[in-house]
Parts: structure tokens; sequence; C-alpha cells
């Protein structure tokens, strides 16, 4: 069978071509056999090879001039000086090889977890398993919101309709039947019993089977979707980027300075040549875009573990901004654990007991227990509750899982413990989604058309003319609506989600009436509260945010009433105030961010009202982190600074709309990625602080010794070991520091904040000019000592200035952990990388100034006490009395900040 004739082949001919059973799916072996045939990806192995990675450290124009330089002198003589260029060189690409390889691999990672997943049969069980794992004949299920993973046939669909945009370029949705088979040669957006790989499910739900998967799809016979988008840069990235140029300008004008004065003076030429080289190679900041990927990569697999799953990296940096969470309430800082413990009809109310999912408890009245199901109101609440229901309860071992909508779950566990089993046949289906509340179908009972209804109470009684009453259908009136609206309003004070039952009987030839007429003239049977308690540690998790200047908002579906109470329950609102949907409408944008300024419930909320909210919020200056779960969301996630989707509950489609997922839809979870997300921000300042200053000293130790006409005081091959030394490891170490403390204490980074706010620029040229100065100054000593003494100057003077300028960064990097705290009240242990990077690059130090072999190459000699003590004074004072005043304090332990910090 070819693509272009599942459309027109039944559906039994289809089900026996692929050797699949619609009740069963396939055998696990056949599905293996399948996978080692076809493939279900669309994207090309894009992944760059190690090796090229590594050759690629190799273009760097500067290395290019450097390794060319190298040769020249070379093949001049200096031939252990080119040899020696050239190790440093290639240990350097290695650091870098490195870090960029894991960066990729990261990022690979990152792409993984966030790769889209489909419900399947296999051997008669539902699983969810990730898209690029289904084969042709797989039976999967589709619902409101869900990608469709794969080319399919359906075989059974209710009210299903597909946004196949991206395929035909149709913009409204395409009604879907599966149980039509069409001619031929109908075109593509005419076959409507089919779904395209890509396409999205906007309303309804299907079960299919795969017919075509990967490449022989529609989507992927069409080349240009395969086309890998670019990896987008977040916006530090490209800032650094353009710093980079621009620091890249000023260091070769510099090196050319260098270079040019030195030779003015009468230096040789080659030297001269080679030390502006190297020093270009040195200073430029080469690593920073690679350590900044490396840090976010990381940053992101940290918070993976913590069930954040970063989907656009730019989120990381945003996350570190954000003043305002919009959170849904149910699942989110709910458990989504729906239990119904209370019923309702016009003649009586009950409570129901039992725990969980469990189908065991009982109706109870005034502590009796009794037997639901002898008045005819209740006994049809538990036909819609069983009926009107897609969730699924399923034995394992010892507990109950469920698959589908908890709420419609619970209804499930009541019709079950009340002893209602019968399953009627289903004939059309009115989806339930968020902006309509509520969701009906028609099912044929023992010849009888019955319509089954439910959903929010207020949505329901408008459809209802009658009620039934004392086993009397009677019409509906005012005081009977007064008393389930005050019946509402107490349960929902208690925080309890209500549901209101309704039905009718139809006649056959009505059942495809529009969907008004159909959900019109039902009678009203009762209603239920569910109770869904808060999760754990939530509370703490608002309590956070508050403290770290972030409001935190409840944007629900749910009752006004449920959802203020649960907000007082978890700390979100202290007051009484709640704005509904039906408000919001009523409101100007400037009056919508004035009541934004104190109201922390949003309730009765369509998509669309989240939508208004995060924009006005966002003109306002706020940067808002919103959280969505159905197909409605997603403009909300994408126009929100930061988009959050539901990794177990939301669709597919708010998941591709967002920037981060939650795995595990738990509010606390947000609360923990914006703590990973400032300390990955206060880990790139800390780099770059470091890098930059460092940079700038050694520039500046060689521009000002040119200037001052003074002999080189590094030789081309130190500077590159410098750069070597200092730069590369403990830099990199630096961007794993663990967080600080009292990240969370603090109000969020202004979105518009440059990278050298909050006095960075100062603190790195400020460093840089010290570094420098005390470099200078050494070397200037040590020509006086070693003129004064008899010793040839300039070996000495330049192995001084060399360890000056090492020992000056190796302090400094210490000083870069914290802004705030000094690396003893840190800890000084914690960052185990960084002891470690600092300990390597003091033994490769004293190998170079100690070592006869290597003395010959560096043009290095050893130190004596004397010396090692004047730069050690110079240029890590400032470390010995933070060191002495931290042990002062911790032996004369007066109050202090040390304790404040560890608590
Ligand atoms: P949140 O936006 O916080 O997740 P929610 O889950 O309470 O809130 P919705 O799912 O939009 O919001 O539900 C709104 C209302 O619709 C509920 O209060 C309930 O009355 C009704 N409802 C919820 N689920 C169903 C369902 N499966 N069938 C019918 N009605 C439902």
């Amino acid at each position: 069978m070819t693509n272009n004739t599942w459309h027109s082949t039944g559906l039994d001919e289809i089900l026996l071509s692929l050797n699949s059973k619609q009740e069963e799916g396939l055998s696990l072996t056949e599905v293996r056999k399948r996978q080692s045939i076809y493939s279900n990806s669309l994207e090309d192995d894009k992944r760059l090879s190690p090796l090229i990675i590594f050759i690629n450290q190799f273009t760097d124009t500067m290395v290019l001039v450097l390794l060319g330089a190298t040769v020249i002198s070379g093949l001049i003589g200096a031939m252990a000086d080119a040899i020696t260029i050239m190790a440093i060189v290639v240990i350097n690409a290695t650091l870098g090889f490195i870090q960029e390889y894991r960066a990729e691999r990261s990022l690979e990672e990152i792409k993984k977890l966030a790769s889209p997943h489909a419900i399947v049969l296999r051997e008669g069980r539902r699983v969810k398993l990730p898209a690029s794992e289904l084969v042709p004949g797989d039976i999967v299920f589709l619902e409101t919101g869900d990608k469709v993973p794969a080319d399919l046939r359906l075989l059974e669909s209710f009210s299903l309709e597909i946004d196949e945009a991206i395929l035909t370029g149709e913009s409204f949705p395409v009604k879907k039947n599966a149980l039509i088979t069409i001619p031929d040669r109908t075109p593509l957006a005419e076959r409507i019993n089919m779904a395209f790989m890509g396409t999205v499910i906007t309303r309804g739900r299907a079960r299919a089977v795969i017919v075509t998967t990967g490449m022989n799809t529609e989507v992927g016979q069409i080349a240009k979707m395969m086309k890998e988008t670019e990896r987008p840069l977040t916006p530090l990235q490209v800032r650094l980027d353009q710093l980079g140029k621009i620091l890249i300008v000023i260091c070769l004008v510099v090196c050319t300075l260098v270079s040019l004065l030195g030779i003015y003076r009468g230096e040789n030429i080659m030297v001269m040549l080679m030390a502006g080289i190297s020093l270009a190679v040195a200073a430029i900041p080469e690593g920073l875009p690679a350590i900044v990927t490396v840090v976010l990569a990381l940053g992101v697999q940290k918070m993976a573990r913590r069930n954040a799953i970063i989907r656009k990296l730019p989120a990381v940096e945003t996350l570190g901004c954000t003043t305002v969470i919009c959170s849904d309430k149910t699942g989110t800082l709910t458990q989504n654990q729906m239990t119904v413990g209370r019923l309702a009809t016009i003649d009586t109310t009950m409570g129901i007991t039992g725990n969980g999912y469990e189908p065991r408890g009982s109706f109870q009245q005034e502590a009796n227990e009794i037997n639901p199901l002898s008045a005819i109101n209740i006994r049809l609440i538990m036909e819609v509750a069983l009926n009107c229901n897609n969730a699924i309860l399923e034995k394992r071992k010892d507990s109950y899982q469920i698959q589908g909508d908890p709420t419609e779950a619970s209804l499930l566990v009541m019709a079950q413990k009340a002893g209602m089993t019968r399953l009627y046949k289903r004939q059309r289906e009115i989806p339930f989604d968020s902006a309509r509340k509520k969701m009906s179908i028609v099912v044929e009972a023992d010849g009888e058309y019955l319509v089954f209804c439910k959903g929010a109470l207020e949505v329901l009684i408008p459809s209802c003319k009658q009620i039934i009453k004392q086993d009397q259908t009677q019409p509906l009136r005012e005081e009977h609506k007064e008393y389930f609206y005050f019946l509402q309003e107490q349960w929902a004070g208690e925080a309890l989600r209500i549901l209101g039952f309704a039905a009718k009987k139809i006649k056959p030839a009505d059942i495809n009436l529009p969907d008004d007429a159909l959900e019109s003239g039902l009678t009203l049977l009762g209603i239920c509260g569910m109770s869904d308690p808060p999760r754990r540690g939530v509370e703490k998790s608002v309590a956070a945010c508050l403290n770290a200047g972030i409001t935190p908002i409840m944007i629900t579906g749910d009752h006004p009433v449920t959802a203020l109470a649960i907000a007082k329950k978890i700390g979100i609102s202290e007051g009484n105030e709640v704005l509904t949907g039906s408000d919001l409408e009523q409101l100007t944008d400037q009056d919508l961010y004035r009541k934004s300024l104190t109201t922390r419930v949003f309730a009765r909320v369509a998509p669309e009202h989240k939508n208004r909210i995060v924009e006005v919020l966002k003109k306002n200056k706020e940067v808002v982190a919103m959280t969505g779960d159905g197909v409605n969301d997603a403009p909300a996630l994408k126009s929100a600074d930061i988009g959050i989707a539901m990794g177990m509950s939301g669709t597919e489609v708010s998941r591709e709309a967002s920037s981060m997922t939650l795995a595990d839809d738990d509010f606390s979870t947000i609360v923990a990625a914006i703590y990973e997300g400032r300390a990955i921000y206060d880990n790139i300042r800390k780099f770059i602080r470091y890098l930059l200053g460092c940079n700038i000293g050694e520039v500046l130790v060689m521009f000002l010794a040119s200037l001052l006409g003074m002999p080189l005081p590094l030789i081309p091959i130190q500077i590159l070991w410098v750069n070597l030394v200092t730069d590369g490891l403990p830099a990199m170490a630096l961007g794993l520091e663990p967080p600080e403390p009292g990240i969370m204490n603090r109000k969020p980074r202004p979105s518009s904040e440059g990278i050298f706010a909050r006095r960075l620029g100062w603190m790195v040229l400020s460093r840089g000019f010290y570094i420098s100065m005390v470099t200078l100054l050494v070397f200037i000593i040590a020509i006086l000592y070693a003129r004064l003494n008899g010793i040839d100057p300039l070996p000495l003077s330049r192995s001084m200035a060399f360890t000056t300028l090492v020992a000056a960064q190796l302090f400094y990097v210490f000083e870069c952990r914290s802004e705030k705290y000094t690396a003893f009240e840190l800890g000084f242990f914690r960052n185990k990388f960084l002891l470690i990077a600092v300990f390597c690059s003091i033994c490769m130090h004293l190998m170079v100034l100690y070592l006869p072999c290597m003395q010959g190459i560096f043009y290095s000699v050893g130190l004596n006490y004397w010396q090692w003590a004047l730069i050690l004074i110079l240029t890590g004072w400032k470390f010995i009395s933070k060191l002495i005043l931290y042990l002062w304090k911790r032996v004369f332990a007066f109050k202090w900040d040390y304790a404040k910090i560890k608590a």
C-alpha cells in the first residue's frame, strides 16, 4: 500500500496489511523488529563529530596567525620555542574542545528531554512513549492538544478537529471522521479519515493506526520542514558576542602598538611580532562563549534533575528576572488528586467516604450508611459520572492508577463506590474544554437516546429547564437554582471543587443537532464537591517567592470561592479580592493593571483572559512566567516571558509553545528553577569578572611597559603559559560554583540590566589595573635587585613578573566566587573543582620555575624566599587579610554574618 491509498482503503484491510489489532496494538517483539526497519524521526543527525569540534578549535584567526608565526620562528632557529608554543596551543585547544564537546552533548540531552510523547497501545496496554519510538501498525490515542506523532488512519473519532496549517496552509481546523472511506484521488486537505504528522488536534479525540513514520510521512517529504533551525543564542550570549568583537578590536590595536613600540626601540622584530600575537591570543577572551554555553547547559541539566525542563535556552536567563508567576491552580498548586467527598440533589445531601482513587467507600447521611441508588436523580448522576467520562482507572498491584483527567477519574471512583458499572454505547461527544467548562455525550441505552452533561454549575444551570425532585420531573425554579448556588458557595468556601450533572432524553433524529441545541433543555440532577489538597511544600515555595520579590498569582478556571480558599491556605492571598473572567471583560487595560497590583486570584477565567493578563503585566514592565496546559493556553504561553507547560497533564501543543516544562507539574519546581536561574547568571558574572580582569591585567602590563620604554616583562611563551594556567581551568571551575546563600533573598534582576551592571565594569577594570601595576612593580624591583647584585636581570625579573601575574590571578579567582561574601564565608572547600584547578595551576607554574628542562624553554629561574614573600604579599594581601579576619571571628566567635549564612 502506498501513501496515497490509505484513505481509500477499508479499516479491516489496513489493520490486516499492518498486522495490527485495534484492541491490542502490536506485540513488543513485533515492535522491536519494526524499529530496526523504520525510524520515526524527521531530523537529520546533524551532530558535530568530536573530530570536527577539535579541528574547529584551530580555526580561530588569532590561533592560526600564532601557529604561522611559530612555524616561521621555528624555521629561523628557535625550535624549542616553536615546539612549546605548539604544545601550549594544543593543550588550550584540548581544553576548548572539552568545553565545547560537553556543551554540545548537554544541549542534545536537553533536546531529548523535551521531545514529544504519544499514548500508544502495546500488548493491550496504554503506554506513554517518546514519539520517536513509534512504528507502523502502532495504535495511538489522540486528544485535544496532541501533536500527531506520525501519519495515521483514524479508527474512531469523536468531534475530532485538526489544524493542518503546516501541511495545507489552511488556517481553519479540519473536521475529521474515522468512519468514512474516501476516493483514491482525494487531495491531502480533504482526507478527513487521516491525520498527518506534525498537525495539531484542536478538538475531540480519536484512536488511530500508524501507517507511515518519519521521512515517509507527508511532512517528511517536504524538504524544507527538515531543515534544522539554527540554535538561537540567548540574549546574554548575543551581548557577549558583541562584547567579544569589541574586545578583539581593542586587543588587536593594543597588541599591534606593543609590537610596534618594541620594534621602534630596536627589539628583535621576530620576538616583538611573536609577543604581539601571543598577547592577542592570551588577551582575547575566546573561551567566553564556550564557557557561557557550558555553564548554561550544565545549569539546564541541573534544572532537569529538579524536574524543570528547559526547552529554550534564553529562559535560563529570564528566570532570574521573573517578577510575577501566574500559576494554574489545579495540579500545579494543588495535588490534582481529586476525591469526591460530597453529593447533593434538590432532595438531599450526603458525604462519601474513602481515600484516593481506590473505589471503596460508602455514602453517608448523618453518620448512617445509605444506598444512594434508591433515588432516580442520584442513579442518573452516577450514570452521567460513569459514562460522560474519558478517564481510565486501573488496578496495578495494590494501588489504583488513573489515566486521563483526575476530575473525571474521581467521578469514576464515585460511581463505582455506588455500585454503578454499566457503560452505554457512546454515539457522540462534545468534548470538555476550559472555555466551555462542560462536557456532553449522547448514549444509546436500551433503545433510548440520552444526553449526559456535566460541568461548572453556572454554565450548566442556564441550559437546564427541569429538575428531578422526589423522583418526579418538574420545572426548574429560581429557588432550586438559588439552593444549588448557595450550596456551591458553602462547599467552595471549604476549598471543594464543584461539578454539576444534567441529562435529557432525545429522539434518534436529534443526535446530530448543533452543540448548543443538544445541550439545552436539560434536566438538572445535582452537584458533587471534590477535594484537591494543596501540594506538599507549596506554601514554602510561595513564601520563598514573596521573599524573592516575585509575586505569585493564581489564574484558574475554577470557582472564585474555591480558588480563594486554596489561595489563602497556601499564602498566595491574604485579602478577599478575586477577579473573574467576566470582571476582566469589563475592565480597561489600565484598570486591570491597577487591580492586578493587589489581586492575587483570577478565577473562572478562559484561556484568552490569560493572554490579556500577560499582555497587561508585560506592558507594565513585569517579567511574567505563566503556566498553562491546554491547547488554548498556547498564545498566553508564547507571549509570556517564560511560558511554562505541564509535563504530566499538559498537552503537546502547550509544551511546544512554552520555554520550560515542569516534569512534575509542581509550582515548587518553578521556584527551584528561578533559584537555579539566578545562580547560573551569578556564575556567568563571576567568570566574566575573572576572565576580563585577568586579560586586562595581562594587556596593560605589556602595554605600559612598552610605553615606559621598558624591556618586555614577559616573553611570548610566558604570556601563552599564563593564559593556559589561569584562564582555562580556574575560569571554568568558577562557572560551577554552587549557588551562594541568600540568592532568594534579593529582588529580581532588572531584565534591561547590562552585563557590567552593579559595578562589574568597575571591578574588572580596577582589578586589571591593579594586577598590571603589581606585576610592573615587581618587575622593576627585580631588575634593580639584579643590577645591585650583579645578576643577569632579565631571567630573574621576567620570572618574578611571570609569577606575580600568575599569583595575582590565582588569588583573584577566589575573590570572584562572590560579590558579597569572602571565599572563607562561603566555605573555602565548597567548590572542589576550583581547588583542583588552582592546585593544578600552581603545580604547573612551579614546574616551569624549578624544573631545569622547563627553565630552558621558559627562560625562567627559581625564586628565593624573600622573592616569593614579596610576590605573595603584593598579590595576596587581600586574601590573607580576609583569612586572618575570618579566623579571628571564628576563634572569638562574636555575632557576625557567617552564622547567618550557614543558617
Ligand atoms: P486550572 O486552570 O487551575 O487548572 P481548573 O482545572 O479548575 O483550573 P478548568 O479545567 O478550566 O480549570 O475547569 C473549570 C471548571 O470546569 C471546573 O471548575 C469544573 O467545574 C469544570 N470541569 C473541569 N473538568 C471538567 C470535565 N472533565 N468535565 C466537565 N466539566 C469540568
